[in-house]
C-alpha cells in the first residue's frame, strides 16, 4: 500500500461498488493499512459507498471502534452525518438496539438531544423509549438526554414508552423525573394514555411509583376512569379499576364527564358487565342521567339481564338521583307532584312510579319500604333478598 502510494496511487479511487480503499480496509480490519490511508493528506472521509456508508459508518457497522476514533481525530463532524431519512448514527444505533454503538457514541459525545431531521422530530430518548434495551434509555438519560423533550405531536418520551407498552423504559424514565402530569396534544397525561391502552402493569408503576394526577381530565373532559370505561374492554378494565379503587378508595366516581356520562353510564352502555359489577359494588350512583336523558335504566341492551344483575348485586341503597322529572315516567315535578326515591336504587319518581313497598331484607330493613317496579320485580324474585 505504502509504496503504490509512493508511486502515486489514488488514495480515493472507487470500487464497483463505489468503496474507497479506505472502505475496504476498514470492512477487512487492516489496522496499519486504514493507519497508512489516514496519513495520506488528500485521504477523502464523507465520500459513500452504495449501501450510503462513509467510512466512518462502515467502521461503526463492524465495531472497529478504534478506525471511528481516528476518523473522527481527522473529521471531528463524522459523527454527525446524518442518511436520506434525516437519522444520524445515535438514532440508527437505537433503532437497532444496539447498546454498544449507543455507548461509543455517547462516550465520543455526540449530541444526545438532536432530533431526527423528520416530520417526527424524534429525540434520541424518544426513539429510546421504543427500544427493548432498557439500558440505552437509561444510558442516554445518565449522559444529559432531556426528559421533556416534545416531539412534532407533543409527545414526550415517557407517552411513546405507554402506548409500547414498554414498562421497563416507563420506570427508567419516572425514577429520572419525567413530567407523568405533561400531557399530550389531547390533553391526555400518562395516566389517561396508559389507561387508554390497557396496560395494566404501567397504570399500576404509574399509580404506585409516581403521583400522577388520576382525577385530571382532557380536552375531552375526561378522567382517566371515564377513558377506562369508554374504551378498555372486559377484564383489563375490570382489572385496571380495581387497581383504581385499591390504590385511591375515595376516587370520585360518580364524576360526569362533559356529556353528562359518569363512569358506570359509559360501561353500561357499551355491556361491560366485569366493569359495571365492580362500580356498582363500589357504590357507584345507578340513577345517574347523562345530558340526553339516558340512564341505566332506560338505555337499552339487548336483553335487561344486566341491569337485573347490578340491581340484584347493589349493596347498599344507591345515592339518590337529582332530576326535576320522575325517572320512569318524565312527569315534571312541582308542589303537588312531589318526589320520592326508590330506597333500593335511589332513583327520583312519583308516587304513582314509587307505589310498590317491599322489605329490604340485604339492606337490613325488614318493614315494607317505596321502590320501583323494576326494584320491586328484582327483590320479589327472592334473589335480592337472599344476598
Ligand atoms: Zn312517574
Ligand atoms: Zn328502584
Amino acid at each position: 500500500m505504502q509504496t503504490l502510494i509512493d508511486h502515486g496511487a489514488n488514495v480515493n479511487v472507487m470500487n464497483a461498488e463505489n468503496k474507497s480503499p479506505l472502505h475496504v480496509a476498514i470492512e477487512n480490519q487492516h489496522e496499519e493499512i486504514i493507519s497508512v490511508l489516514l496519513c495520506h493528506p488528500t485521504i477523502e472521509l464523507k465520500h459513500r459507498d452504495r449501501s450510503g456508508n462513509t467510512p466512518f459508518a462502515a467502521a461503526l457497522g463492524i465495531r472497529n471502534h478504534k478506525a471511528a476514533l481516528r476518523i473522527l481525530d481527522r473529521f471531528p463532524s463524522a459523527a454527525e452525518q446524518i442518511d436520506q431519512r434525516g437519522r444520524n448514527f445515535l438514532h440508527l444505533a437505537i433503532m437497532k438496539d444496539d447498546l454498544e454503538s449507543v455507548l461509543f457514541l455517547i462516550a465520543i459525545q455526540v449530541d444526545v438531544n438532536s432530533r431526527v431531521h423528520d416530520v417526527n422530530q424524534s429525540t434520541p430518548l424518544h426513539l429510546a423509549a421504543a427500544s427493548n434495551n432498557e439500558m440505552i434509555t437509561r444510558n442516554l438519560i445518565l449522559a444529559g438526554a432531556r426528559m421533556n423533550e416534545r416531539d412534532s405531536v407533543q409527545k414526550l418520551p415517557l407517552h411513546i414508552a405507554i402506548e409500547r407498552g414498554n414498562l421497563p423504559a416507563v420506570s427508567a424514565l419516572i425514577q429520572n423525573n419525567a413530567d407523568y402530569d405533561a400531557t399530550d396534544a389531547d390533553g391526555n397525561n400518562a395516566l389517561h394514555i396508559a389507561v387508554r391502552c390497557g396496560q395494566f402493569l404501567i397504570v399500576r408503576e404509574l399509580l404506585t411509583e409516581s403521583r400522577v394526577n388520576a382525577e385530571a381530565t382532557n380536552l375531552k373532559g375526561r378522567n382517566p376512569m371515564h377513558e377506562l370505561c369508554r374504551i378498555v374492554e372486559d377484564n383489563t378494565a375490570a382489572l385496571i379499576c380495581e387497581l383504581f379503587l385499591e390504590c385511591m378508595p375515595n376516587y370520585p366516581i360518580d364524576v360526569p364527564d362533559m356529556d353528562g356520562n359518569t363512569p358506570l353510564l359509559l360501561s353500561f352502555m357499551r355491556g361491560q358487565s366485569p366493569l359495571c359489577k365492580i362500580l356498582v359494588k363500589a357504590g357507584a350512583c345507578l340513577g345517574t342521567e347523562n345530558r340526553e336523558g339516558v340512564n341505566i335504566f332506560n338505555f337499552k341492551l339487548a336483553t335487561d339481564q344486566l341491569l337485573h344483575k347490578l340491581l340484584d348485586i347493589l349493596p347498599k341503597e344507591s345515592s339518590w338521583s337529582e332530576c326535576d322529572l320522575c325517572q320512569e315516567c318524565t312527569t315534571r315535578f312541582t308542589i303537588t307532584m312531589r318526589k320520592h326515591h326508590c330506597r333500593h336504587c335511589g332513583r327520583v319518581l312519583c308516587s304513582k312510579c314509587s307505589s310498590n313497598d317491599i322489605p329490604i331484607l340485604k339492606f337490613g330493613i325488614n318493614k315494607p319500604v317505596r321502590v320501583c317496579s323494576v326494584c320491586f320485580n328484582v327483590l320479589q324474585s327472592g334473589i335480592g333478598s337472599l344476598s
